[in-house]
């Protein structure tokens, strides 16, 4: 079944059960200065979670543009190295506002996975949560766990604790247990050898995470402590790269037609295959993943820049310039090229990328260019130091001194990194092929500074979204960049 197929399947198996089919809300989210990209579906129905806003409609389903860079959910690291996991992504997400619960809930996500999608039922896992001894003394998810043991094998239901079945929205509000669902995608010989049960949440490549089904039922006042909630509320998300990978009988999202025809782009602009090398498959997964959330940013009217949500997208279009760069041999502009084949593939679904495609395309080509000019000053800057230093080399004979010589200082890597951009990798990589070490615990020291320096400055958020302090001392320092991945700075005091 193709992506187009599976995504219009979800929404029309839950505009028959009533629910109202709902746009995604934009990925940038331009009026809540406690969440600067959308990171889930629920993130635009929050004010009736908290009981600020009434909804028109007490059942609503959709595919959301979400973006995981920052904050809690921060998975830029893992992108690219894994095969599951992606800045940008589509949430595929059904609600009930103070309408259905657990049962409906659990009942139509199981026959929408296993009638419609026709997964296999022995594939499946699925987790409730287990309570806990902490200062909330909650008790287990009965309610769930009986829904569950009616349709699924009491050896397929996992026990979970607080950190993967229990979802709060913040420091206060709605909070409460959780139900996820794993699939299991492992050929039978392997199944075989090692049960499904042992690998879920073990960040198994073929044994993951699909669907998360949330019941608020409770509120976390100020002081912490719980209360129930007036009316309960349902919230589930679905990954749709990852649904469409177990549909289409593949290992991997990039296998995926939702990015198979980025990636036969890149192989054919960069003449490299996808598959043979693993440096050349992350690069290749970095960048097929990266111009999507960039194209949908500068779509939502984000363009890069150097402060703030444009700040992070800057970073991200970089990440995978650079990826390029080291493992593509990428020196002149490409990922540009890209955009059309993005707006060709989910322009159907996201008009603004056709709209927009060429906005996207000019400023995703003039990054790119600019940048390129940064790596090849920085490229400079570091020939000379190496050039220096085998001249040096040269004129020492005494093997000690030759050896401490013969290294790139930590203060070029640093300055590299800091000013030019530089990951270390580059840096690394080009004194290799020179014959030279660079001085990583300089680097190191160096960047141990930068970050007290920001530490001591502000604080890492760790929730989905920042209760605003009612401190008047304090002022928004917007986001901070720390290392390759991008942090959220919260509130400093002034
Ligand atoms: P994981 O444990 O795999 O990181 P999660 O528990 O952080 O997922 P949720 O916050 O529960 O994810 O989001 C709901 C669903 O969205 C997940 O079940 C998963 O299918 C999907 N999802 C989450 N993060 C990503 C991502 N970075 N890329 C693609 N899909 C994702
Ligand atoms: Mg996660
Ligand atoms: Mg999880
Ligand atoms: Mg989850």
């Amino acid at each position: 079944m193709k992506s187009q197929e599976i995504r219009a399947k979800f929404l029309e198996f839950f505009k028959e059960k009533s629910h109202k089919i709902v746009p995604s809300a934009p990925m940038v989210i331009k009026d809540d200065p406690t969440l600067m990209f959308t990171n889930a579906g629920m993130n635009q129905f929050k004010e009736f979670f908290l009981g600020n806003s009434v909804p028109k409609y007490n059942r609503v389903a959709d595919t959301q543009k979400c973006l995981r860079v920052s904050g809690k959910h921060n998975d830029l690291e893992e992108v690219g190295k894994d095969t599951y996991h992606h800045t940008m992504f589509e949430m595929l997400g059904n609600w009930s506002f103070g309408d259905y619960f657990k049962a409906e809930a659990i009942a139509w996500a199981w026959e929408f996975l296993t009638e419609v999608c026709k997964i296999e039922k022995d594939s499946l896992y699925v987790t409730v949560f287990e309570g806990s001894k902490d200062a909330d003394q909650l008790g287990q998810d009965t309610e769930a766990l009986e829904l569950w043991s009616k349709i699924v094998a009491k050896d397929r239901i996992l026990f979970g604790n607080k950190k993967d079945n229990f979802w709060e929205m913040g420091d206060q509000g709605p909070c409460g247990p959780c139900s996820e669902i794993h699939v299991d995608i492992r050929s039978a010989q392997e199944k075989a050898k090692v049960s499904g049960a042992a690998l879920v949440n073990q960040d198994h490549p073929q044994v993951v995470e699909i669907w998360n089904l949330v019941f608020m039922q409770y509120n976390r006042k100020a002081n912490g402590q719980l209360e129930a909630l007036p009316s309960k509320h349902v919230d589930t998300g679905m990954g749709f790269e990852r649904l469409c990978m177990v549909m289409q009988g593949v290992q991997s999202n990039y296998d995926t037609d939702v990015f198979t025809p980025i990636i036969r782009e890149i192989e054919t602009i960069t003449n490299t295959k996808y598959g043979k090398d693993e440096d050349i498959n992350i690069a290749i997964r970095v960048i097929a993943d990266h111009i999507r959330a960039v194209s949908f940013s500068i779509a939502d009217g984000q363009l890069p820049s150097n402060t703030g949500a444009g700040y992070v997208i800057r970073r991200i279009l970089r990440r995978a310039i650079r990826y390029g760069f080291t493992f593509l041999n990428t020196k002149e502009p490409f990922m540009f090229l890209l955009v059309k084949v993005l707006s060709e593939t989910m322009g159907k679904s996201f008009p603004e990328l056709k709209d927009q495609r060429q906005l996207i395309e000019n400023v995703v080509k003039e990054e790119e260019h600019s940048f390129l000019k940064t790596i090849g000053f920085g490229i400079t800057e570091l020939q000379k130091q190496i050039d220096l230093i085998k001249l040096s080399k040269k004129d020492i004979n005494a093997s000690k001194q030759e050896s401490d010589e013969a290294k790139i200082t930590g203060g070029m890597a640093f300055y590299l990194y800091d000013t030019c951009g530089f990951p270390l990798d580059l840096t690394e990589l080009i004194a290799e092929e020179n014959g030279l070490a660079v001085n990583i615990e300089g680097f190191n020291k160096l960047m141990q500074q930068q970050k007290d320096r920001s530490r001591s400055a502000s604080e890492v958020s760790k929730e989905d979204w920042i209760v605003l302090a009612e401190d008047p001392h304090q002022e928004f320092v917007g986001y901070d960049n720390l290392e390759t991945s991008v942090k959220i700075v919260k509130y400093r005091k002034v």
